[in-house]
């Protein structure tokens, strides 16, 4: 089966013009003034991972548009009784749901459930493979901060190999010509990354990362993966945190973004998380409006 119409699955096979389509609609769309689009339909939020921003930004979108929503979780559902995820899949169906927005561990879930049920999948983040509507609200906070992608250099930093957040940026950022810089270790941004899409290339040092940068996003780096691949953290500290003095090597007015959650004192400190060129909260923000249009395109409703 193909995909219903209206699932979001992966930034990578999605049209720019399309992409702009959603931005723009996400730019009419307010939670503070509810618009009935969804009005009576039921919104299916399915997270076999933890979650705090994407789960609670699709619910409070959803309810913006007028639907229901029900949260099913790993925990505390016949998912821990060992029920497959197509099973899970069929049981929703059943009860009406009208669109399912999924998380999985596993890269790929989206697209099963996808091939398998006749209702618009959203994949909001499958293992390391994509996180779609991440990669819109940050475009949408680009956007809107920087007015065009034109010309516009932006430095990932961090985690890269690990990170779906970093692999739908890309996608979405080589699509309008950005220049993209990946900086980290080798065993986190490693060489193979450039393949990625076109306009990608890798700094090691961060100074060579941040010269000419306009955007600059972070990533999460989990201690427990460092140790794993033994690199050392005070090492990853002094090498790669970013830092007031650090951060005056970009562009003046260049924003930071990080997709969340932030580790103070190891990705970044204080004073660059909550300094005025933070635009890490105004993320979350962007998170409603951008998901409100992603469900509203889900049911058709995106004109
Ligand atoms: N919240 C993002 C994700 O789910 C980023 C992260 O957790 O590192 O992928």
């Amino acid at each position: 089966m193909n995909p219903a119409r209206g699932s979001l699955l992966a930034i990578e096979h999605l049209e720019a013009a399309e992409i702009l389509k959603i931005l723009k609609f996400a730019r009419g769309m307010n939670p503070d003034k509810p618009r009935p689009l969804l009005k009576g339909r039921r919104v299916l939020l399915l997270f076999y991972e933890a979650s705090t921003r994407t789960r609670s930004s699709f619910e409070i979108a959803a309810k913006s548009l007028g639907a229901h929503t029900v949260l099913i979780q790993s925990t505390g559902s016949s998912i821990e009784k060992g029920e497959s995820l197509l099973d899970t899949g069929y049981t929703v169906r059943a009860l009406g749901a009208d669109v399912i927005v999924i998380r999985h561990p596993n890269a790929g879930a989206p697209y099963v459930m996808a091939q398998h049920i006749d209702v618009p999948i959203v994949n909001a983040g499958d293992g390391l493979h994509e996180h779609p509507s991440q990669a819109l609200l940050d475009a949408y906070t680009i956007l809107r901060n920087k007015k065009s992608f034109k010309g516009l250099q932006v430095a990932i930093v961090g985690d890269i190999f690990h990170s779906r957040v970093a692999r739908s940026a890309c996608h979405l950022l080589s699509k309008f010509g950005v220049k993209i810089i990946l900086c980290g270790p080798p065993e986190l941004a490693p060489e193979i990354a450039t393949t990625l899409a076109p306009g990608v290339r890798i700094a090691r040092h961060i100074e060579d990362a941040l010269r000419g940068t306009d955007v600059l996003m972070l990533l999460r780096v989990q201690t427990e993966r460092l140790a794993g691949l033994k690199i050392n953290l005070s090492e990853y500290v002094a090498r790669y945190q970013m830092t007031a003095a650090r951060l005056k090597m970009a562009k003046k007015d260049c924003i930071v973004m990080h997709p969340g959650p932030i580790i103070r004192g190891l990705e970044l400190t204080s004073e660059v998380a909550d300094g005025l060129q933070a635009r890490i909260l105004e993320e979350v923000r962007d998170g409603v409006p951008v998901r409100m249009a992603i469900l509203a395109r889900a049911m058709g409703k995106m004109r």
